[in-house]
């Protein structure tokens, strides 16, 4: 792992970056491995680098169709937070935002986790109610989220107008050690030390047919590069999830919907958290490079287009500047969608299909990034012994069939 002195960075600098290393391998496919991982993004690269750091399964390998963080992982606005409703989501959730604390050493990566606070608005009493009995079943789970005035979210905010607008705010629920984090660092931090770990990552590597052998089990999968055998498979495709496990002949409860995101030309720091509103769908933070990191919703349709209805940013930018309304002259730079699988309670799937030694790890929806180090985590461990770590085995696949819901639905309009 190379390590520079700032004087050596400089010298680099200024000699046009000559002889810099890349971050891991250009690896060919080996005709077999121990496990595969489908999909490059946060959550198939933190899988593949915790089974070989804490169950010693080195001989792996990622395939990505496209280039690592191509997916959601690039696309996403990074908000980090753990506070859900039910017990099962804040339990997954905050051993996320406990490796969060430390991943930026673990990687001796810089991931640049910023706990600046996440304040989630309420507009209406319904909406106060809701987050009061997040407050409560939060702190009596041991996670923290605090209730605020108008006032104190206006103290925490500066920017944030409660006078008498359309969307009037009643109060505020705030997460103090949430936060954000460089998405594509992640990415790249996981695909660096999960290389030097000896994992393999096959970029332009699309998954076109899974094998399973005559008893049922899997034992390879087709790609654009060649046939690989193994006997464990682990599947983090976010959107196209139901797509590859369709391949197996296993259904999933999924819809996949484009989720829009938007960013401004840049300024000086000037918003020092991030805020959201699950009622009118937009939320907002800003980029170390200055950016305001804008979120919308999802289209009301599912679709695989990597684009979303025009309208749905509108909506947000009207709430943003209502909210915020010194905004209002910003110009936004650009916009773009990524697909997000979303179950029937808005919880995610992490476990065992009926296919003996093929694994699931999907259903984020649109808010899978912040759980990216626990997910990863339990996923691996799943997968190394073919049973759940304790925190992931409420999610199962079969809930849906038995009717043990998680359902973060009602909180999750948008989840992030
Ligand atoms: C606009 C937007 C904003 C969001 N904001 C937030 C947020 O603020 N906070 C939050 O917590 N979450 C957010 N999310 C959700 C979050 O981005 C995802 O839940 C999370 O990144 C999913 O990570 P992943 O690694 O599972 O998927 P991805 O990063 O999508 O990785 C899956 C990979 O699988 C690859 N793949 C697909 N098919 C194949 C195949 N056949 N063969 C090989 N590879 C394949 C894809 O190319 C992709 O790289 C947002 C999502 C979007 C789109």
């Amino acid at each position: 792992m190379q390590r520079f002195s700032g004087l050596s960075l400089l010298r680099r600098g200024l000699t046009g970056q000559r002889g810099w290393q890349p971050q891991w391998r250009r690896a060919e496919p080996k005709p077999a491995y121990d496990a595969l991982i489908v999909g490059g993004g946060g959550h198939g690269l933190g899988t593949a680098y915790y089974l070989a750091r804490e169950h010693g399964l080195t001989n792996i390998a990622v395939l990505e169709k496209g280039w690592i963080g191509s997916g959601n992982t690039g696309r996403n606005t990074t908000i980090i937070r753990s506070n859900y409703l039910f017990p099962e989501s804040a339990a997954l959730y905050d051993h996320a935002v406990k490796l969060w604390e430390g991943l930026s050493q673990t990687l001796n990566y810089n991931v640049m986790f910023s706990q600046r606070g996440v304040m989630m608005l309420a507009h209406t009493v319904h909406d106060a109610q809701v987050a009061k009995r997040h407050v409560h079943a939060n702190r009596a789970a041991g996670v923290d989220n605090e209730w605020l005035t108008p006032r104190e979210a206006q103290r925490f905010c500066p920017l944030l107008n409660i006078g008498d607008i359309r969307y009037p705010v009643v109060g505020a629920a705030l997460q103090r050690r949430g936060g954000t984090a460089r998405h594509d660092a992640v990415a790249w931090g996981y695909a660096r030390a999960a290389d030097a770990l000896g994992v393999d990552i096959l970029e332009n590597c699309e998954v076109t047919g899974i094998r399973r052998d005559a008893s049922g089990a899997v034992e390879a999968v087709d790609t654009t590069r060649g046939t690989i055998r193994a006997p464990r498979i682990g599947v983090a495709a976010a959107g196209h999830t139901s797509v590859i496990l369709a391949m197996a002949q296993v259904p999933l409860p999924l819809e996949s919907y484009p989720l829009q995101a938007l960013v401004s030309e840049p300024v000086k720091p000037v918003f020092p958290c991030v805020v959201m509103s699950n009622t009118i769908h937009a939320y907002i933070s800003q980029s170390d490079k200055g950016e305001l990191v804008i979120g919308a919703g999802t289209d009301a349709y599912t679709s695989y287009t990597q684009r979303g209805g025009p309208h749905i940013t509108n909506h947000a930018l009207e709430a943003i500047c209502e909210l915020f309304p010194m905004f209002r002259r910003m110009r936004m730079l650009r916009c773009w969608g990524g697909i997000v699988d979303v179950t029937p309670d808005r919880s995610p799937i992490i476990g065992k299909t009926g296919v003996p030694g093929l694994y699931v790890n999907c259903g984020w929806g649109t808010g899978g990034f912040k759980a990216t180090p626990g997910s990863a985590h339990v996923f691996a461990w799943t997968i190394a012994r073919d049973e759940p770590h304790p925190l992931n085995a409420p999610f199962t696949l079969e809930r849906f069939r038995d009717g043990n819901l998680i359902d973060e639905a009602a909180a999750a309009a948008v989840a992030h």
